[in-house]
């Protein structure tokens, strides 16, 4: 419909404007108006103005319809009267084009809203076609990436915003810029479980990593709450602003707040053009003093549960299209810098040689061997080089990265401590000498039990799998920060294309997409209020 709208002629754009009713107007006096218009003006309140209330309306309509030549339009979901008539008088300062392409938009998001509650789409289908439509917005012209803030992620954010609102939530944008739709549950009980994830994105990224987090609870809140169900608790879905640490390279802004961990010191950071992270929010209309307030009281919260794509092979190579995730993996960095000695690459001896490459393609082979054949433990040597080498010259020095991650911190610990150890060993036969400097040291976080046994239950339902596969993560997520604060658990979905993640070529299917939203449908309707 959008499409056709652009194609048409200005006569034709303000035939359709026209054909839209005044808000508060004489035909909803009269009641002429359809089922659906009567029932978005009384849900925003509009048909019980007081009197000076509805005579300032009036005022305005005239005004704005004396100025256009036609109706105020505004999608009235998730707005009261006052933020309607305060749109009205700032929408009448408008110049005519700009206030015509607004009234436009603002038909869009009508028509969005009640085709969302006509069609009764898959959640599969509808999950994958939501992924699409945001990953549309991107700050380069080619593929996807949406960093913190930028008006692409402004875009994406008010998208899902809308999403949520169709979906029948109550939905707020906090001080950092998280998009939190919260479904209340009957009787008024305030015990809330919070799911969500990230909308932000690396550079040249996937559609799926973190939006299929907030996807999938959407789409099935939209789906349970036009089958008229109700959760016995408040849902609250979090879109979490920030995660990747693209834009100002500190990671989790978004769950830090919610968790109240946001360190103040970071709203200093600068950006690439120098622009520091308050002013990005500032312009974006955040309120970066309002970030303390913004943390949830864990009183209230019975957990925290996020889906994601696996972001691995695990679930692809085992054709299980769901799996439980055991805990989100601890890791050690560190920076090794082997010391021999440069020498002529044709006078020197090989057995008098103090080859600080040689050292270090041992100590390359040494994790490879090691973090090999235990189950959850992987370590990598990212970078490594030859600091000022040349093709004849023996290296004298060599620089190596060495990243162990584990799901449990004692593996961990042991196969850093194996491996200093070997170091040494290969440092005192070669006569070179290894430092080693630890740059990271994140403590693994488990999932709790608890939220592992259900998610595992509500696998079993869904697909008839008595056995769901359990692995770690191995990537970090907005879970690990979550659960600082209240219980967590996660539930990955397998990724095609051998498991690419961070990557254009990232991909699900919409039949485990549809699965996943099947799970967590059933793990909602079957999670106790009281543990
Ligand atoms: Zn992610």
């Amino acid at each position: 419909m959008c499409a056709a709208v652009e194609r048409a002629t200005i006569d034709e754009r303000l035939l359709l404007i026209r054909a839209h009713p005044e808000l508060a107007g004489r035909a909803a006096i009269r009641g002429e108006l359809t089922p659906e218009s009567t029932r978005e003006q009384q849900g925003a309140g509009l048909a019980a103005c007081t009197p000076e209330e509805f005579a300032r309306l009036q005022r305005l309509n005239t005004a704005y319809t004396q100025k256009f030549g036609f109706p105020f339009v505004i999608a009235v979901k998730g707005l009261n009267r006052l933020a309607v008539i305060t749109a009205l008088e700032h929408r009448l300062e408008n110049a005519l084009e700009h206030e015509r392409a607004v009234a436009l938009r603002e038909i869009g998001r009508i028509a969005g809203f009640r085709l969302a509650d006509l069609v009764d789409e898959p959640p599969g289908s509808r999950i994958m076609a939501m992924a699409e439509h945001l990953a549309r917005f991107s700050d380069r012209p080619d593929g996807l990436s949406c960093a913190y803030l930028t008006p692409a992620h402004r875009a994406t954010a008010a998208l899902i915003r809308d999403w949520m609102l169709g979906a029948g939530l109550d939905v707020e944008i906090d001080a950092v810029g998280n998009v939190i739709g919260r479904w209340h549950g009957a009787a008024g009980n305030a015990a809330t479980l919070l799911t969500g994830s990230h909308y932000d994105t690396v550079v040249d990224a996937g559609k799926f990593d973190g939006r299929l987090g907030i996807l999938v609870p959407i789409s099935v809140v939209a789906r349970l709450s036009r089958a008229g169900a109700q959760l016995p608790y408040t849902l609250a879905i979090v879109a979490f602003a920030e995660e990747e640490g693209v834009r100002f390279k500190s990671t989790f802004l978004g769950s830090r707040a919610l968790a109240g961990r946001f360190d103040s010191a970071m709203l200093d950071s600068v950006d690439a053009d120098g622009l520091t992270m308050r002013e990005a929010m500032v312009a974006a209309g955040l309120d970066p003093g309002a970030i303390p307030a913004a943390a949830l009281d864990p009183r209230t919260l019975l957990g925290f549960v996020e889906v994601h794509i696996e972001q691995g092979p695990v679930l692809l190579n085992a054709s299980a299209p769901l799996g439980v995730a055991t805990s989100i993996a601890g890791s050690v960095r560190c920076l090794a810098a082997v010391t021999g000695l440069a020498g002529h690459a044709g006078t020197v001896p090989m057995p008098v040689r103090r080859d600080a490459a040689a050292a270090a393609a041992e100590l390359v082979l040494a994790v490879e061997k090691r973090c090999s054949g235990t189950p959850g433990l992987v370590g990598t040597v990212g970078l490594l080089q030859v600091p000022g080498g040349a093709m004849n010259v023996i290296p004298g020095r060599c620089e190596l990265s060495v990243d162990i991650r584990a799901d449990n911190d004692a593996a961990r610990d042991a196969a850093l401590a194996d491996l200093l150890a070997e170091s040494e060993r290969i440092a005192s036969r070669r006569t070179v000498e290894i430092q080693w400097r630890r740059v990271l040291d994140v403590r693994c976080v488990p999932c709790a039990p608890r939220m592992q046994q259900r998610w595992a239950e509500s696998i079993r339902r869904v697909t008839g799998v008595i056995e769901p596969p359990r692995l770690p993560s191995g990537a970090g997520h907005d879970a690990m920060v979550m659960a600082q604060i209240t219980e967590m658990g996660m539930l990955f979905v397998r990724c095609g294309n051998g498991g690419i993640s961070h990557h254009p070529s990232e991909t699900i299917s919409a039949a485990d997409a549809d699965l996943a939203a099947r799970a967590f449908e059933d793990f909602l309707l079957n999670f106790p209020v009281s543990p």
